[in-house]
């Protein structure tokens, strides 16, 4: 992989000249939280650890129109917006990576790829606050899945190559850019050093599928499922939850039909609900159980590596504190300070 250094200096106007690739979309801050904004890139936060919805909400919208039926015909919506999304950490371009190999692998979903395909993707590089886990869940680092990476080593940034797209960009800007010399290297390797040890979670996640799958039958999720609100929070913001609905939105007036796909959560109540008024999952503790062992037991087996990229959202936006991490604890008889591991909750 090719790899430049750039002066602190040049990101702001780097990023501007990127206007030609498309809408320019980075992290800023609103609230207590961060989100993708499209604004000027001196707006830009380069030290957000995580956005409030992750970067899956430009290649599934939380509403989307694929197809449009009128009299006479339908016409599917392949429209996609040219777009450059910037500052995604490696936790959130190893999710994208499962994105691309749920749209992908058996059969291609010509609405994703489009919105893919217009895509540029550049990472940037971040240390982990009290919520990180990805080096439990190796997606600390990332070689693949974007076109160019942007490493922070504080006066400059050492600039990866990660496509034929980036290297199109860098070759454009070469006046943006240097060749990298051997100080780089040595303060990218004490960058990394400092880095790994600034998590702060301390946990084994070793033989953790088999853990899961044995506690099938664990009295855990009850607990869990007295407390959980349902409020389907923990899907929403996970940056590898996959699921949408599909919905037909009529004007009768203009005879026309929308056919949208709208983001779902497996923690609904009816998302397990069939004709005849048969629930699969009536109980929480039920949804509960599917999401945990999709993630971390199911998705292992179909594509040798867990759903969960350790990005923390899950710990930071769950009202009542069920998140990778509070689980993992329970089902391996750890220590664990959420409420409900404590606490008799009476379920609703
Ligand atoms: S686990 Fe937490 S975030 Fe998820 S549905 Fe239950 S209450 Fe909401
Ligand atoms: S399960 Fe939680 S920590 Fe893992 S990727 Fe999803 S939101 Fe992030």
């Amino acid at each position: 992989m090719r790899v430049f250094k750039m002066k602190k200096g040049n990101l702001v106007p780097f990023l501007r000249s990127l206007k030609e690739y498309g809408e320019v979309w980075g992290p800023v801050k609103k609230g207590d939280s961060y989100v993708y904004a499209n604004t000027d890139p001196e707006e830009f936060d380069i030290t957000a650890i995580r956005t409030l919805i992750p970067a899956k909400k430009f290649f599934l919208p939380q509403k989307d129109t694929f197809l449009k039926f009128k009299k006479g015909g339908w016409k599917e919506n392949l429209n996609a917006p040219k777009r450059v999304i910037f500052g995604l950490h490696p936790c959130d371009l190893h999710a994208l990576n499962i994105y691309h190999e749920f749209y992908t692998r058996i059969y291609e979903d010509p609405f994703y790829l489009a919105k893919r395909n217009a895509a540029v993707i550049i990472g940037l590089s971040c240390m982990p606050d009290e919520h990180c886990f990805c080096h439990l869940t190796d997606t600390s680092t990332i070689e693949e899945g974007f076109d160019l990476f942007f490493t922070d080593l504080g006066d400059r940034f050492l600039v990866w190559i990660g496509s034929p797209k980036g290297d199109e960009i860098i070759a454009r800007r070469k006046e943006m850019v240097e060749e990298t010399e051997t100080d780089d290297i040595k303060d990218y390797i004490e960058w990394r050093k400092k880095r790994e040890k600034s998590f702060k979670v301390d946990l084994s996640f070793t033989g953790l599928p088999e853990i899961v799958s044995a506690s099938y039958d664990s009295d855990i999720w009850d607990k869990m499922g007295a407390a959980c609100l349902s409020c389907g929070t923990c899907t929403m913001v996970c940056p590898s939850c996959t699921c949408f609905d599909v919905e037909d939105e009529y004007d009768i007036r203009a005879e026309e039909v929308n056919r949208n796909r709208k983001w779902y959560s497996c923690m609904f109540r009816e998302y397990s609900l069939v004709a005849g008024g048969h629930n699969f999952r009536e109980a929480r503790s039920e949804r509960l159980r599917l999401w945990y062992t999709h993630k971390l037991v199911g998705f292992m087996s179909e594509y040798g590596e867990p759903a969960c990229t350790g990005c923390g959202r899950c710990v930071s936006y769950c009202p009542v504190d069920i998140n990778v991490l509070s689980v993992v604890r329970a089902l391996m008889g750890e220590k664990n300070d959420a409420f409900w591991a404590k606490t008799e909750v009476k379920q609703l």
